[in-house]
């Protein structure tokens, strides 16, 4: 399909995982949000790594360029692989889930903090090339610090050679479960969806029911990194389980060459059914600053 093609039917224009620069994303997010207009999506979802900091400025620039833009997150988990959900059209001032991201934050930095450490002293200082702050860095960020400190040729080599299990970079965070994740986005008023479900998990089934069991209401079938097949296969566990069916570029700018917001849209009556279910939902307001509540 054309992304001409793709214009002419906005309906299904959406993309439902994006990050910005409030994670590992490079764009700003009023920028990530004007991107996807430029590229025809018409309802999307910022969705920083257990972070919610940019989606005032997002929803703004949905409001200023006429597309719906929902509160959201994805969070990391690790159970029993890492493993990472969605929480779509959250309540992001819900006090449970502004708790624990509070507590993503301080594990991230003591983890980063670490992992710069070690780093250094195998010679490899990378704190002059980290940019954004280590309370919120992912990793995608320490393998960009590696590049431009001349120790990786790329983010590729920085992770094969530096930051996976038994290399010098490597630290594990301690993370939250995926019953925590899902029942902290239920509390929030939100959707949790399994993020690009197939990557390292061949048990796949077994897994979506047990996460199903824990409240998951949705599976994200379209995805970069995902064949036609292994669409085909999610969306059809997706109708088995009554699972949502979502779809997402995991669009992060330059820190992400080649991917664009909406470049994962395909024409499919389970997407057409997750957007209807979306946009039957109330549209949720931010308050003003002064007032801090939430609606
Ligand atoms: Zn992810
Ligand atoms: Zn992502």
């Amino acid at each position: 399909m054309k992304r001409s093609e793709q214009k002419t039917e906005p309906q299904t224009s959406f993309d439902l995982h994006l990050h910005s620069n409030c994670s590992d994303g490079f764009d700003a997010p009023a920028r990530v949000v004007e991107q996807a207009a430029e590229c025809g999506v018409t309802l999307l979802a910022l969705t920083d790594h257990d972070s919610v900091s940019g989606v005032r400025e997002a929803m703004q620039a949905g409001d200023r360029l006429g597309l719906r833009v929902l509160p959201a997150i994805e969070m990391d988990t690790e159970w029993p692989h890492e493993l990472h959900i969605l929480g779509l059209d959250i309540d992001i001032f819900e006090p449970g889930l502004v708790l624990a991201l509070e507590q993503a934050r301080t594990r991230r930095g003591i983890r980063n903090n670490e992992i710069a450490e070690r780093l250094k002293s195998a010679g490899y200082d990378i704190f002059p090339f980290l940019t954004g702050g280590t309370e919120v860095a992912t990793r995608l960020n320490i393998a960009i610090a590696l590049v431009a400190g001349g120790f990786a040729e790329s983010t590729r080599d920085a992770f094969v050679r530096f930051l996976r299990k038994g290399c010098p970079g490597y630290f594990a965070v301690e993370r939250f479960t995926p019953e925590e994740v899902i029942s902290l986005i239920r509390g929030a008023g939100g959707i949790p969806v399994w993020a690009h479900p197939m990557h390292g998990h061949p048990e796949i089934h077994a897994l979506t029911d047990q996460l199903k069991s824990f409240g998951l209401m949705g599976l994200e079938a379209y995805h970069p990194s995902m064949s036609e097949g292994e669409a085909d296969v999610l969306v059809s566990i997706a109708r088995q389980k009554k699972l949502l069916v979502t779809c997402g570029s995991d669009y992060h700018g330059a820190n992400r060459p080649g991917v664009l917001p909406g470049q994962t849209w395909r024409v499919h009556p389970a997407l057409c059914e997750c957007r209807a279910a979306l946009e039957a939902r109330p549209t949720r307001t931010l308050p003003t600053r002064e007032s801090g509540k939430t609606n």
